[in-house]
């Protein structure tokens, strides 16, 4: 049924749902999603979440390939908001796996009995803020139409896969996937020759999978990331009684972490006990490298992030670059091909380290090829493989695992226009400015949850999506209290934030480094810093100061 109020839309195109307004539209019903939907639905609010997948998960719904496991330990990588999940739910792992994390917002869903308001297989393809009446008009792939006072936008911050740049992609005739978009079943790798393009976090993931599966494997390897061993293993009765004692202690440390990092907590008396982070310029160069030993011995992503002061003090974010280069030969007999692994010299952090198994022995496997596209970029794809350096190599199957257009990208591939008609990718061609990675100006009533600006994609992302969810259903709360009906953002504040934002940036060694964090992934886009550096601990203190202020950086106005 065509509606007059609405802007932009296809009005013969689409359905207008028009019985009901809802106060608040949610996209994505992922770990952000899922618990604004429950956190309003309790608020009283009329609330439905729309979801691309045909099933919750979010980013790790679609990243099936071999291997794919959280980097972040699992106790700490969930919800903390219900003591319903506290009571019931058991990890299995001290880093779980993707099946497992999927079983995880599945059975949250189920179990909070989300499901009735969320559209799985469901993607929001158009958002207009209609000047008429002052809603969100949200059309799906299906044409519908729905309307909300509120837009609330949390599709993940590493969800828009990219391909990577090399000419004749489409030239290829094997079987090419990306690894955010693994096909159930996943291919049969047995007797196949097998290419890997990038070695980021996905890629240091599958290589040792792949490897022990395939015929033969080539990895084309560009930059040299940091990496540091997971040493997974399950969590045992003695470490879930620890948890119990310790939980609401250790959230609250990850909470006040004043740098941006992980969000590990080591199953640890001893750490426990200490700030979780260390200031390293406080320690002479041996003392640093005896806490780093330790820390290597424990595992996983918070070995480099030890020091609180490792993107703020070059000196000894040198130290912990080095000690992590020095690593690659504890795991590499063959002393050129250690070489050939060692991290490149960039700052450690200022691309997003890696954490694995048995990623760097791997190499040394005789169906493991290493060819360095550094030195030598790959020149072109060809129907039966990758040419690099004038020679072909035969692939069977080729697995991009070439990132993605983070953070903006989930949003910017979406026609979301704000009042004044301008498009979010109109607008963030400019520079991603917000208040507080959370709301922006020409968008009323939007609001990001892992957002540009915020501290989204360098924290733990599950408890930083918690922290701003409850921050933006305090809001709605507030402005239904005061008889409010539209927020918009004070050009002023959003400067002030912006600054602040891009001031922190410019301390220590951030911005150094080509790489997803700054945008220069994608070609085309604006370099810019895409989250906040300055910690937890300031961000909180930045939201909760205006909370105080009633949300005082919102001009506030009734329904018109
Ligand atoms: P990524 O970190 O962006 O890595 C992409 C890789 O592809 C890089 O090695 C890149 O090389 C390479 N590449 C891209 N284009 C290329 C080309 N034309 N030729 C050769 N190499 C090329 O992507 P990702 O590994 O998928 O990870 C993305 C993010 O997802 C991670 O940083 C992390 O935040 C998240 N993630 C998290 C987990 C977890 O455990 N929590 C697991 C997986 C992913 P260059 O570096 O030289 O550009």
């Amino acid at each position: 049924m065509p509606h007059s109020a609405l802007v932009g839309l296809d009005v013969t195109a689409v359905t207008v749902q028009e019985e009901k307004i809802y106060d608040a539209l949610i996209m994505g019903a992922g770990f952000g999603g899922l618990h604004a939907l429950h956190r309003l639905r309790q608020d009283g609010f009329k609330v439905m979440a729309f979801e691309a997948a045909a099933d919750t998960g979010g980013a790790w719904y679609w990243n099936g390939y071999p291997g794919a496991r959280c980097d972040v330990e699992s106790l700490v990588y969930c919800y903390s908001f219900s003591p319903i999940i506290d009571a019931e739910w058991r990890w299995s792992e001290r880093y779980a796996g993707r099946d497992e994390i999927c079983r995880y917002l599945q059975w949250v869903a189920t179990r909070l009995d989300l499901r009735k308001d969320i559209r799985f297989s469901t993607k929001i393809v158009k958002a207009h803020f209609a000047n008429g009446d002052q809603l969100w008009h949200l059309q799906t792939e299906h044409g519908e139409v729905f309307r909300a006072r509120h837009f609330i936008s949390s599709p993940g911050p590493i969800s828009t896969p990219i391909m990577p740049d090399i000419p004749g992609l489409s030239e290829y005739k094997g079987q090419m996937i990306h690894t955010a978009r693994w096909p159930t079943p996943g291919p049969d790798l047995a007797g196949k020759r097998v290419g890997v393009i990038g070695t980021g976090s996905s890629g240091t993931q599958l290589i040792p999978l792949v490897a022990e599966q395939c015929a033969h494997l080539y990895v084309f390897m560009r930059t040299r990331n940091y990496y540091s061993p997971a040493r997974n293993r399950p969590l045992t009765d003695a470490d879930y009684e620890w948890w119990k004692t310790h939980r609401a202690e250790i959230r609250a440390k990850l909470d006040k972490s004043e740098v941006s990092g992980g969000g590990d907590i080591f199953l640890d008396e001893d750490i426990a006990r200490q700030p979780i982070y260390t200031n390293g310029a406080d320690l002479s160069r041996q003392e640093r490298l005896q806490f780093l030993e330790r820390r290597w011995e424990l595992g996983g992503a918070m070995v480099g992030y030890a020091f609180r002061d490792v993107f703020t003090s070059p000196e000894v974010n040198a130290d912990v670059s080095d000690f992590l280069r020095s690593k690659v030969r504890t795991f590499v007999r063959d002393p050129e091909l250690a070489e050939k692994l060692e991290p490149g010299k960039f700052p450690f952090g200022t691309k997003r380290p890696c954490v694995g198994t048995r990623y760097f022995e791997t190499f040394e496997r005789p169906n493991v090829s290493l060819v360095d596209v550094k030195a030598t970029p790959m020149e072109r794809l060809t129907e039966k493989g990758a040419v690099v350096a004038g020679k072909e190599y035969e692939i069977d199957v080729l697995i991009l695992a070439s990132g993605f257009d983070a953070v903006t990208g989930a949003l910017t591939s979406i026609d979301i226009r704000g009042e004044s008609g301008r498009s979010l990718k109109q607008v963030w061609a400019e520079g991603t400015a917000s208040l507080l990675g959370i709301s922006l100006v020409e968008f009323p009533n939007f609001y990001m949850i892992g957002g540009p600006g915020s501290p989204s994609v360098l924290t733990n992302v599950v408890r930083t999506n918690e922290f701003q969810v409850d921050w933006i259903a305090d809001l709605l709360c507030e402005m239904r209290k005061s008889g409010n009906a539209t927020a918009r953002v004070k050009p002023r504040a959003q400067q002030a934030w912006t600054e602040k934002v891009e001031k922190a940036a410019t301390y220590g060694v951030w911005g150094k480094t080509d790489s997803w964090y700054i945008g220069a992934n994608v070609p085309g886009k604006k370099r810019q810093i895409l989250a906040f550096t300055g910690g937890m601990l300031n961000y909180r203190k930045a939201c909760n100061q205006e909370r105080d202020s009633r949300f005082d950086s919102y001009e506030f106005s009734a329904a018109p």
